[in-house]
């Protein structure tokens, strides 16, 4: 039988977290009718993946991580009829059912069915492999020109534009962004396409910082440095900020964005910690209209839209993507990279 290199996730029994190998493993096969085989050609590192490992993040043990990929059909199961092998495709992770409540009102990325632990690369086979079965409906086709490594970036871009859509960016508006890891900076990117008046990301590593500079920020704070709220007072002529996005998610970031909000400024929360708490102060929101939203995944518009984004080059992907690495390097020099906060996205290819 024929075996394909995977990085699989084995759990840790007394512990959170666990570790990932890189192994050989059967080639997957299509059991159900609406199943494709497909061939992996990218897939991204996410800061999940570390998670995992470290235990900030729930994963099923022996389950081939990587969400983030793309590839091209090999096979079709016998009821998918509007594919064909040689297709290239990216895949929506997050399978939702499109009949629960919250899908029904037209929030799938709500999907009650993402609870119980579908996601593929996380809860069931992903991308970090040089095979992976999914379902039709989790497919979107790419078109032919574009390029798999950039490709590789729909599924966190899809994320960014779903929390742009939410931030419903203006023209006057002084914008901030706090944190300008990946995330942060493809968001950055995002937003940067939009007219607006100021752009400012906080954000302690002084790499990141350059990279937010040169993915267009107009300033950037070190919140080691700095009194963040003069800092953006200064910067703003004290307007404030209208829209700020904590794309960290902790309990401090969450704080200080009380301290930076323009009134009628809206805080959308982007980054995610389980254990973060904060403390807020109700009649600040009531006194001067502020919104508190948050950011969750993406639906299929999102999807297309990202689709069309990285087709078009509208962002800067080639400052976006700063390691494409073979697959066997994905510990190595991968989860290297990513611990020392010396890269932006890694696209691994099996
Ligand atoms: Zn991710
Ligand atoms: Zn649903």
């Amino acid at each position: 039988m024929k075996k394909m290199l995977a990085a699989i996730f084995h759990k840790d029994i007394k512990n959170s977290g666990g570790e990932i190998i890189l192994e050989k493993t059967t080639i997957p096969e299509i059991t159900k009718k609406d199943e494709v085989l497909i061939k992996v050609e990218a897939c991204g590192i996410c800061g999940t993946d570390l998670k995992i490992m470290q235990g900030g993040h729930p994963a099923n043990d022996q389950t081939i991580l990587g969400h983030e990929f793309v590839g091209t059909i090999m096979e079709l199961g016998n009821n998918v009829y509007d594919l064909k092998p040689g297709d290239k495709i990216a895949i929506d992770p997050n399978e939702k059912c499109g009949i629960c409540r919250p899908c029904r009102r037209g929030n799938p990325n709500l999907c009650e069915h993402l609870a119980s632990g579908t996601t593929f690369g996380i809860f069931q086979n992903g991308g970090f492999a040089e095979y992976s079965i999914v379902p039709r409906s989790s497919i979107f086709k790419l078109p032919n020109d574009i390029t798999m490594t950039h490709a590789a970036l729909i599924e966190p871009l899809s994320c960014a534009v779903h929390c742009h859509n939410i931030a419903e960016v203006k023209e006057s508006d002084n914008i901030v962004i706090i944190g300008a890891g990946p995330m942060g900076l493809i968001i950055e990117s995002l937003i940067r396409t939009h007219p607006l008046k100021n752009l400012i990301m906080i954000e302690l590593d002084d790499w990141r910082r350059q990279k937010a500079i040169e993915l267009g920020a107009d300033h950037v704070i070190n919140p080691k440095e700095s009194d963040i709220k003069n800092d953006i007072d200064y910067i703003t002529d004290k307007q404030g900020a209208d829209v700020i996005i904590d794309a960290v998610g902790l309990g401090e970031t969450f704080e200080m964005a009380q301290q930076i909000w323009a009134h009628g400024g809206r805080l959308i929360c982007f980054g995610q910690d389980n254990r973060a708490i904060a403390q807020i102060k109700p009649n600040e929101i009531v006194r001067y209209q502020r919104s508190i939203l948050g950011s969750y995944i993406s639906d299929s518009c999102d999807f297309l839209d990202a689709i069309e984004i990285i087709s078009n080059k509208m962002i800067d992907l080639e400052k976006l993507i700063t390691h494409i690495i073979p697959l066997d390097q994905l510990i190595s020099k991968g989860f290297k990279l990513m611990k020392e906060k010396r890269c932006l996205k890694i696209i691994t290819q099996p």
